[in-house]
Order: structure tokens, then C-alpha cells, then sequence
């Protein structure tokens, strides 16, 4: 059981799982106000796409922080039908777009947006190929903002390492990762690590009660086995290996 890794996840599985809860994602509240705090000029006419949305905890946040209009894409249709109902909610119907899609091949003009956002999922396209990809969509002076996996030392026991060098073949430093920034065509803003809550009390916790319920609603199933394994595992690396890696938030500013 050990031995599943993430690519063998059912994608329509985990996201059933992952859409009853808040987050997809390590992050909070107070992290993407704290990185909303880099990019200037945001005004009425603002237009931010928040690219791998899931639920959308971070769509809301941005909308009750801006006043812009935001664009938000996953692939999951469900994700996006549960971001709606939330933003239809919370009274910004008018503001939040839905669109289902896939962040490699996405549906929109050249320069259409000023920021593009995206918490705990550029992994999926790859962070160099999706700061060069996803700056097409920028305007000049336009703000990148993306939290993305990161080793913080230079060497790493190798059970952590292995982990994942599968998981995300391409992680790296936060300063290498900072040079590809720049390479990328960005002026690098801002970097900086998410705390230890933003995995345990946004992230892991939440998880347990839902694990339980999962392993319930499908007694015997191998692949829902499977992957609340592969889930916990991932819990118990983190708490062991947490002084090596975590999410950073890396903010741009194309040139
Ligand atoms: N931003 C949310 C969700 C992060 S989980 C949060 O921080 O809580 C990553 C999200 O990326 C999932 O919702 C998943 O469905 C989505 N995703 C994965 N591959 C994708 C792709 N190719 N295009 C668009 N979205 C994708």
C-alpha cells in the first residue's frame, strides 16, 4: 500500500474526496492576503484568473479582499460548480466567472488578465513551463502569484527526497525557483514560505473526519484504500520531514 503514488490516484476519486472540503491545498486566509499585499495597482477594472481553483477557498478570499473581477478554471467540473454556488453565496455572482478547463491549453485572449493566481496546483503544468506558458495571458507590469512545492535546504534525507522527486519530478530551491522566475520573465516580488498551520490546521486536519467518512462510504474498495494511504502518508512525512520542504509563495511582475 505504500507504494501508490499520486499518479495512480483516480482523478475523479480524489477530487470527489477533496471537494467536500474547505481546501485542495495547503494555504489560509491570512498567506494570500499577506501575498495580495505585494501587487499594486488594484482597482475596479482588475481582472485576476485563479487557475487550479478547486472549491475556490482562495477565489473568495481574493474577492473579499479586491475589488476585481476574477476568472477561475479547473478541470473538475465539480470544483467549479461548488465555487459558484459559494461565490452566488457570498454575494459576488457578478465578479466570479467559472470556466472548466485545463491550465495547458487555456481558453483565453493574449494579455487578457492583470494577475494570475494560482494556490497549490502549477505542479500540474510545471512551474517553469507554466510562468512562461501562463505570461502570455499577462499584461505588461501584470502580477504572477503561485504557491508551489520548494526544498528549503540544500540536501535531504533520501525517504523525503524520493517522495517527491515521484510527486513533483521537477522540485526544487526556493532561490532556483527564483531564477526561473526571472528567466521566465518576470521581476521577482516577492517569496516566501507558508507556515506549518497551512498544512496541518487548513490541510491535514480537516482531512481526518473525511477519511473516515470516505473509507465508510466505500467498504472493501481497493483504490479508496489505497488512496486515504497514500494521504496519511503523506501527513506523517510532513510532520517528520517538515523542516525540509513546504509551499512557497512565489510573486512576479511581468516585464
Ligand atoms: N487552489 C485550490 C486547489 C488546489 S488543488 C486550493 O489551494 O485549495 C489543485 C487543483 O488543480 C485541483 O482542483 C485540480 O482539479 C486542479 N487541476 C489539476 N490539473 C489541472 C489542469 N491540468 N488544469 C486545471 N486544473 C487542474
Amino acid at each position: 500500500m505504500e507504494d501508490t503514488t499520486i499518479h495512480e490516484i483516480d482523478f475523479a476519486l480524489i477530487n470527489e474526496y477533496f471537494t467536500a472540503l474547505e481546501r485542495q491545498g495547503p494555504g489560509s486566509r491570512e498567506q494570500t492576503i499577506k501575498a495580495l499585499g505585494f501587487l499594486e495597482h488594484l482597482s475596479d477594472t482588475t481582472k485576476i484568473a485563479d487557475l487550479g481553483c478547486g472549491t475556490g477557498y482562495q477565489t473568495m478570499v481574493l474577492a473579499q479582499n479586491t475589488e476585481a473581477t476574477i476568472t477561475t478554471l479547473d478541470l473538475y467540473a465539480g470544483s467549479i460548480d461548488r465555487l459558484l454556488a459559494t461565490a452566488e453565496h457570498l454575494g459576488f455572482k457578478n465578479r466570479i466567472q467559472g470556466v472548466v478547463g485545463s491550465m495547458d491549453a487555456l481558453p483565453f485572449r493574449q494579455e487578457e488578465f492583470d494577475v494570475i493566481w494560482s494556490e497549490g496546483a502549477i505542479a500540474n503544468i510545471g512551474f517553469e513551463k507554466g510562468l512562461q506558458y501562463w505570461r502570455n495571458f499577462l499584461k505588461k507590469d501584470g502580477y504572477i502569484a503561485v504557491t508551489y512545492e520548494s526544498w528549503f535546504t540544500e540536501t535531504r534525507p533520501e525517504e523525503i527526497e524520493a517522495w517527491w522527486h515521484d510527486a513533483v519530478p521537477e522540485i526544487t530551491t526556493i532561490g532556483h525557483n527564483i531564477i526561473l522566475m526571472q528567466q521566465a520573465g518576470y521581476v521577482p516580488v516577492a517569496a516566501f514560505a507558508l507556515p506549518e498551520q497551512c498544512w496541518t490546521d487548513h490541510y491535514f486536519v480537516p482531512q481526518q473526519a473525511r477519511q473516515e467518512e470516505f473509507l465508510k462510504q466505500y467498504p472493501g474498495n481497493k483504490s479508496v484504500e489505497n488512496m486515504i494511504a497514500f494521504l496519511r502518508r503523506e501527513a506523517k512525512l510532513y510532520e517528520q520531514y517538515k523542516q525540509y520542504y513546504g509551499y512557497v509563495f512565489y510573486i512576479g511582475r511581468k516585464i
